[in-house]
């Protein structure tokens, strides 16, 4: 591409259209105290399987071994037609809140679906992200006006993992 002086511009790196949203750092300490406090709503989890127990904070899966916390999150408030509260895993132990937020978490790059809601809060669209290849579909969701957010939740469960916002 030339601009009007004749300097040629190359793209360099390609930007990404969306940004990656964890669960909040406070929401995930609010849950290691409820845990420490022996909240019935509040499991302490021992991982048995290097891909079963996703932390929604470091957005990493827990290695066999780490502990882990299983405790109702509202992805979705209360008071909306689409309200959801469901099981979500956060390490035990503090964990770093995933930061590379331009790209998608390699550990959750397959086996997950995608759900675009509008701004009311309402599901508007979905689709399964197929070979491994997540980006297409985010572009897809996106590229619909009303598209206001989207969650990433496991496909065969149907627990959130993480929200994806417009960049
Ligand atoms: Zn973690």
């Amino acid at each position: 591409m030339r601009d009007p002086a004749g300097r040629v511009y190359v793209l360099l790196m390609k930007t990404s259209n969306f940004r990656i949203v964890p669960l909040p750092t406070e929401v995930a300490n609010t849950a290691r105290q409820a845990a420490t406090a022996a909240a019935p709503d509040h499991a302490v989890i021992t991982a048995d399987s290097p891909t079963g127990y996703p932390c929604r904070h470091c957005l990493r899966w827990a290695k066999v071994g780490e502990h882990v916390i299983l405790f109702p999150y509202a992805s979705i408030a209360p008071g909306r037609p689409y309200s959801e509260s469901g099981p979500i895993f956060v390490h035990a132990e503090p964990c770093e809140r995933y930061g590379a937020i331009e790209q998608y978490p390699a550990d959750f790059r397959g086996s997950r679906v995608l759900r675009a809601y509008s701004s009311n809060d309402d599901m508007i669209d979905a689709a399964v992200v197929s070979d491994n290849n997540p980006e297409p579909v985010i572009e897809r969701l996106l590229q619909n006006p009303e598209t206001a957010f989207l969650q990433a939740r496991s496909v065969t469960r149907g627990c959130y993992t993480f929200r994806i916002e417009r960049a």
